[in-house]
């Protein structure tokens, strides 16, 4: 098992007039290889739970284990949880800052210390599994349209070998070919290799699509955590938090389509 949350607790100004209890009593699990949607209204703990993921933010209480270690007992190489667990924040590409393509996606392998050659060799296989081409390579990031940006900002993290990947909102202002393009890649790069891809989205189809489980986060709390047929079973009460009805129930025409007897699974779940 790959990542682990027990109890996990976290208050933003903790003790001030501002304190806000953003994440409540979270207890996850998350297997290596899996491709897990989190999804959820603004403001109900998304952004905050994956920051807690690699180390950026500390738990309030709690404990988060990764590959079966507390980080944060004492002495944890906080260093290699960084390397290991990449994360794409929102709008990645007001990250990008070199003059090219190439020198940015360098950028992580050459913090980790790795001979220039080395930094070349990640930049390039992590440009080639984003599917950027080969022209763009020397072009400054800023002439690139904004689903290659993106590209960019995401082999930048590749590029680190993580084992893990987090993507927060990775199609947020894309039109919907470069969403399509982006989801698509990263699907294709799960299937690929064994990562573990851990997508924030608030959009219930993208996640449906591609996900083998779906965490609800709800006011700072997991609503709901199971496979996309289970969860969406529960398509009258996702709807009462924000998260679109008729696409859910869309989704779940889909699923019948392809087989899967919706009707039968949400039975069981109501009489579970
Ligand atoms: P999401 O990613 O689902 O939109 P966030 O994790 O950003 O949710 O926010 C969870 C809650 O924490 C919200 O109520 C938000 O207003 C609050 N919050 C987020 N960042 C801060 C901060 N830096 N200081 C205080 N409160 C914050």
């Amino acid at each position: 098992m790959s990542i682990k949350l027990e109890h996990l607790n976290y208050v933003y100004s903790q003790g001030t007039a501002y304190e806000k209890h953003a994440l409540k009593d979270i207890c996850l699990e998350i297997p290596h290889g899996e491709f897990v949607g989190l999804i959820g209204h603004t403001g109900s703990g998304k952004s905050t739970l994956i920051q807690h993921l690699n180390g950026l933010v500390k738990a309030t209480s709690g404990a988060l284990y990764y590959e079966g270690r507390n980080i944060y007992e004492e002495g944890y190489p906080m260093r290699e949880l960084r390397n290991q667990v990449g994360l794409v924040f929102q709008y990645p590409e007001h990250q990008l800052f070199e003059v090219d393509v190439m020198t940015d996606v360098c950028f992580g392998p050459k913090n980790q210390g790795l001979s220039p050659e080395e930094c070349k060799a990640r930049a390039l296989e992590a440009l080639k599994l984003v599917g950027l081409k080969e022209k763009y390579y020397k072009a400054s990031p800023f002439e690139l349209s904004g689903g290659q940006k993106r590209r960019v900002a995401i082999a930048g993290v590749l590029a680190m070998r993580p084992k893990v990947l987090v993507l927060d909102e990775p199609t947020a202002g894309l039109d919907p070919k470069g969403r399509d393009d982006i989801l698509d890649q990263i699907a294709y790069l799960h299937k690929q290799s064994d990562l573990t891809v851990i997508l924030v989205s608030h959009s219930m189809e993208d996640i449906a699509r591609y996900a083998d489980r779906i965490i609800v986060m709800n006011k700072g709390q997991v609503q709901y955590n199971g496979k996309p047929v289970e969860v969406f079973a529960h398509y009258k009460e996702l709807e009462k938090i924000g998260l679109a009805a008729p696409q859910v129930t869309y989704i779940m025409h889909d699923l019948k389509e392809q087989g899967l007897d919706v009707k039968t699974n949400i039975t069981t779940i109501e009489e579970a």
